[in-house]
């Protein structure tokens, strides 16, 4: 028997990937939430059809959406991620040594309960005592929390539904607020081949409220284009540098010094979005 889950990536785009098994299909009151066993991917994430992570690729989009914030930090204590609800960003969160407390305000508990089933290794930080699961908007939290945080993380889906505000100016100027005065702002802000709209509002909205604001690239397969893009805002150090004296640099399987350096190293033509 075939069976083919299709990713409508545009309207006139499509990812088709064989799967064996649907191990979850359920309904939140945001989504629907989906878990397919694939053959070229392992286990699969989708919400509203759209994919959100995979066991085969996720190590290069959550090491790329931390660690880039967290080393370019001299010393990121209070980490919050908005989003994120398969848990990849917060393994990677409580993972780093300078870390002490990582807060994800998720807004739907279905996505958090499909990952501790199904994907054991992205939701492994959920059971660490760094980690804070909080399942709320991620827009009223961080009006609530000024102040309280060095690094924030936004992985968020894309700009659709609950996620829309999530991809405003307000909210960054909100989110600058909930930052320490040298804090660091992280976002995935889509595909350079067919979201460039969003990479340049992202962009200038970010700009707005952050003094040092930009733009680094990393190759997600299963993302539109293969080629994704993260914002990074920050009020004081260049995020292509790393200012965190770390003694040594876990194994990671995509990030690496050389990596967060090279990342903002951009093609003309992602240049041209942003100029
Ligand atoms: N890496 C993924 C991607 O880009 O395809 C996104 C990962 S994660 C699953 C995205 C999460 O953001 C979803 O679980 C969704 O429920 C959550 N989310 C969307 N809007 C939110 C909001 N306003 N507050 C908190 N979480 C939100």
């Amino acid at each position: 028997m075939q069976l083919w889950v299709t990713e409508y990536q545009t309207p006139s785009m499509g990812l088709s990937v064989k799967t064996t098994d649907m191990l979850l299909l359920e309904k939140s009151e945001f989504q629907q939430v989906a878990v397919v066993r694939t053959v070229q991917f392992g286990k699969m994430l989708l919400l509203d059809g759209i994919i959100q992570t995979t066991e085969t690729d996720e190590f290069v989009y959550h090491e790329m959406i931390t660690q880039i914030a967290l080393n370019a930090h001299p010393a990121p204590k209070r980490v919050l991620i908005i989003g994120g609800g398969d848990g990849g960003a917060l393994r990677e969160v409580v993972g780093h040594p300078a870390v002490e407390e990582g807060i994800m305000v998720e807004i739907d508990a279905l996505v958090v309960e499909a990952s501790k089933r199904f994907l054991p290794h992205h939701s492994e930080g959920f059971d660490s005592p760094k980690a804070r699961l909080i399942i709320d908007d991620g827009i009223k939290y961080v009006k609530n929390n000024p102040k309280a945080f060095d690094v924030i993380i936004v992985d968020s889906t894309d700009p659709i539904g609950p996620a829309v505000e999530l991809f405003s100016e307000n909210f960054y100027r909100d989110v600058a607020n909930a930052l320490n005065d040298d804090g660091i702002l992280a976002v995935q802000s889509e595909s350079p081949f067919f979201n460039a709209d969003i990479i340049e509002s992202v962009y200038k909205k970010i700009s707005a409220s952050f003094p040092i604001t930009k733009l680094c690239l990393a190759n997600v397969p299963t993302y539109p284009g293969g080629l994704w893009s993260f914002t990074v805002g920050s009020k004081k150090y260049d995020p292509a540098e790393i200012n965190n004296p770390r003694p040594k640099m876990e194994p990671f399987k995509y990030y690496s010094g050389e990596i967060h350096k090279a990342s903002f190293i951009l093609p003309p033509f992602v240049k041209d979005i942003i100029s």
